[in-house]
C-alpha cells in the first residue's frame, strides 16, 4: 500500500502548477503550494502514509461537517433544518446570491458558507469561547491527537479580510436565521476553520464517519448514526462546492473540502482518507488532491455508486 501511495502523490505533482492559493485569506498566501500528501485509516485501525502527510494545513470547511454534527446534536434535527436547507445551489462555496433571492431566506446547506456560519452559532454554549472549545475538544477526539490547536495567525487573517462572510451573517440575523450574537457566532466559525491539521488528523475524522460515528480504536458510539449519516449524504451533495458532482462521477465517495488543501473523504464501511496539496483549483479544492482521489477510487475500487 505504501509503494502504490507513493507512486500516486508522484504522479499527481504535475498537478500542482495548475492551480493557485487562495487570496481573499492573506495568511493562507504563506502555504507550500508544492506541498502534496495522503494518509489513509482503514477502520480496522491500520493507517498508510505518503509524500508530505506531516505537513500542517488549516482545516477550513471540512470542519463544517463537525459543526453540523455537532448542532444536530445540540439542537435537533427540525431546528436546524428549519433554519439551513438540505439543497445544492451550483454556485461558489461563498456566494450571497441566493440568500436574498430565494424565498423564505435561509441558506441552502451547511456546506456553504452562510449555511455553516448559521450552524455555528447554533452549538450551545454560554459564550463563543464555551463554544468553540467544545468544538476543539470534540476534534481532538475523534482525531486521536490532544494537541490540535488553533492557528491564530489564521483566525486573526480571516477575521480581518471576512467581510462577505460577516455580511451574509449579518443579513441572516436580519431575516431571523441566526439569533445569537454576530460577531461571536463568526469567532466560533473562522476559528474552528484555523483549526490546525495533518492528513493523518482528517484521515481519523474520515474512518469515524465511515464507522457510523462509532470510534475504531475505542469502540465508544461519540455520535448518533443519523446525524453521521446527514453530514455524509451532505459530503455527497454539496462537499466539492459546485464540483460536487463532477466528483460523484470520477470518484463517488462522501468527501469534504477546504482551501486550506486539505480533502477529507469517508468511505463507508472501510476507511478514511485525508490529502492534503494547498494549490486549488477555481472552485476552492485541491488540484492534485483531487487527482489523488480519482486514482485510489479507480485502482482500490472505493465508489459507492
Ligand atoms: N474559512 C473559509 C471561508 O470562510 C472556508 C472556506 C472553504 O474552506 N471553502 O471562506
Amino acid at each position: 500500500m505504501e509503494n502504490y501511495l507513493q507512486k500516486v502523490v508522484e504522479d499527481k505533482r504535475s498537478y500542482i502548477d495548475k492551480g493557485t492559493l487562495p487570496e481573499y485569506i492573506p495568511e493562507l498566501q504563506k502555504a507550500r503550494k508544492d506541498a502534496l500528501g495522503v494518509s489513509i485509516v482503514t477502520i480496522e485501525g491500520d493507517t498508510h502514509h505518503a509524500g508530505d502527510y506531516k505537513y500542517s494545513f488549516t482545516i477550513q470547511s471540512i470542519s463544517k461537517v463537525i459543526s453540523l454534527m455537532l448542532a444536530l446534536k445540540d439542537k435537533g434535527e427540525s431546528y436546524v433544518f428549519s433554519r439551513v436547507g438540505m439543497e445544492p445551489t451550483g454556485d461558489p462555496f461563498n456566494s450571497m446570491v441566493k440568500l436574498e433571492t430565494v424565498r423564505p431566506s435561509k441558506p441552502f446547506n451547511p456546506m456553504i458558507n452562510a449555511g455553516a456560519i448559521a450552524v455555528s452559532s447554533m452549538i450551545e454554549g454560554n459564550s463563543g469561547e464555551e463554544k468553540i472549545k467544545k468544538l476543539l475538544d470534540f476534534f481532538r477526539k475523534i482525531t486521536h491527537n490532544p494537541e490540535l490547536e488553533i492557528n491564530e495567525d489564521v483566525y486573526l487573517s480571516e477575521k480581518r479580510t471576512g467581510d462577505r462572510n460577516r455580511a451574509m451573517a449579518y443579513f441572516m440575523k436580519d431575516v431571523g436565521v441566526i439569533t445569537e450574537d454576530i460577531e461571536d457566532s463568526l469567532d466560533v466559525y473562522f476559528r474552528q476553520c484555523s483549526i490546525e491539521v495533518t492528513t493523518k488528523d482528517i484521515a481519523y475524522i474520515g474512518a469515524f464517519l465511515a464507522n457510523n460515528g462509532v470510534d475504531i480504536i475505542t469502540g465508544e458510539r461519540v455520535m448518533e448514526e443519523r446525524f453521521v449519516k446527514i453530514a455524509k449524504t451532505f459530503m455527497v451533495t454539496c462537499g466539492m462546492y459546485n464540483g460536487s458532482g463532477e466528483f460523484a462521477i470520477n470518484v463517488g465517495f462522501p468527501a469534504k473540502s477546504g482551501v486550506g488543501g486539505g480533502i477529507m473523504a469517508a468511505v463507508p464501511g472501510k476507511m478514511g482518507i485525508g490529502v492534503v496539496g494547498p494549490s486549488l483549483d477555481e472552485k476552492g479544492n485541491s488540484i492534485a488532491g483531487l487527482e489523488i482521489l480519482k486514482d485510489l477510487s479507480k485502482n482500490l475500487d472505493l465508489s459507492i455508486f
